[in-house]
């Protein structure tokens, strides 16, 4: 449904996106996710039309941004990082106003009661834009991105500066979309992603660092897993014969754990299952286990540390 190729953005000497490529198949919700200043809101201004890349190009629904604008923009839902609502409209007034800009052809007053019980504003037509809380501004920007329809919904941060309750139904509308359209939204906080997407694409420095499915991201992320083991017997022993595993990469200690035992960081190669050997190799020296864990951080620990280099952005 959406291709991206090699796009590469530029802001004099600043490059915001170096060569990002990927492609997000109908129905799917991608999570866009990465620090502040990687690139996410320069992406999706490209895929909407709104600024242009120096490199690179993008298609939707087989049209092409830059060849084709208004074709490609009508197929295209977008939430921009700063809701384009105007404060001194009551909200049904904007919709509508919106619904004109658009051009958008379906039966009018049905489509905008529909779109607004969508993102459960039916009950504040008439309030005014600015004196709604933000999570409601938030909706009525929801709403304007579902005028008419689009298969194509891009979501810009769109839980940014809302509180917990907000947040989950943001969530739950985002979840529902996913039912009849494709959808992209960013974030630069890693739960937020895993709890709402199909795929997520990180993103640093402008740079794509994983792409994968929502729940094969840490493999996607780290090529070593950890497993913490307490033995009993000389460290320098103990390290040795673990280091005689074959898929163990690096054996670190951690420490003295009582009487004659130590804890060591065993860190082996990702998708392999090292426990059996580790025992084995203990039996061999006669160095009794005490405990054994998986010792993965967590995938929060591994996207910061993944992420930290990244420079700051200062939005
Ligand atoms: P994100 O949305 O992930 O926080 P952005 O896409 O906003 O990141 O920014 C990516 C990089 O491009 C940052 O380094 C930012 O400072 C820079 N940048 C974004 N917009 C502009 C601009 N209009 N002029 C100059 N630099 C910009
Ligand atoms: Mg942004």
């Amino acid at each position: 449904m959406i291709e991206v190729k090699h796009l590469t953005k530029r802001y004099g000497k600043t490059t915001a996106l170096d060569d990002i490529s990927f492609t997000v198949e109908s129905g799917e919700v991608l999570g866009f996710l990465g620090p502040n200043g990687a690139g996410k809101s320069t992406t999706m201004n490209i895929i909407t039309g709104y600024i242009s890349s120096n490199e690179g190009t993008v298609t939707v629904d087989g049209s092409e941004i830059l060849k084709e604008p208004k074709k490609t923009k009508q197929k295209i839902g977008y939430l921009p990082e700063i809701p384009p609502v105007y404060p001194d409209m009551t909200v049904r007034k904007y919709l509508e106003f919106m619904f004109d800009l658009k051009r958008v052809k379906l039966p009018k007053a049905e489509h905008i009661n529909e779109v607004m019980r969508l993102v459960g504003l039916e009950r504040h037509g008439r309030r005014l834009i600015k004196n709604l809380s933000k999570g409601y501004r938030q909706r009525v920007g929801f709403a304007q991105a579902l005028l008419g329809n689009p298969p194509v919904i891009i979501l810009d941060e769109p839980t940014v500066g809302l509180d917990p309750k907000q947040i989950i139904e943001i969530r739950k509308l985002i979840k529902n979309l996913g039912k009849k359209h494709t959808v992209i939204f960013s974030s630069h906080v890693l739960s937020e992603i895993s709890a709402t997407c199909d795929r997520v694409i990180i993103i640093a420095d402008g740079k794509i660092i994983a792409d994968a499915k929502a729940d094969e991201l840490y493999t996607a992320l780290s090529d070593r897993q950890k497993l913490l083991v307490t033995a009993e017997g000389k460290s320098a022993d103990v390290m040795a014969e673990l280091n005689k595993v074959p898929e163990v990469e690096r054996v670190n200690k951690l420490g003295a754990a009582g009487k004659g035992a130590n804890r060591f960081e065993v860190e082996y190669r990702a998708g392999t299952d090292v426990r059996r050997q580790v025992f084995s190799a203990m039996a061999r020296i006669n160095c009794p286990i005490l405990e054994m864990t998986a010792g993965n951080g967590s995938l929060e620990e591994l996207y910061l540390q993944l992420t930290e280099n990244a420079k700051g952005g200062e939005n």
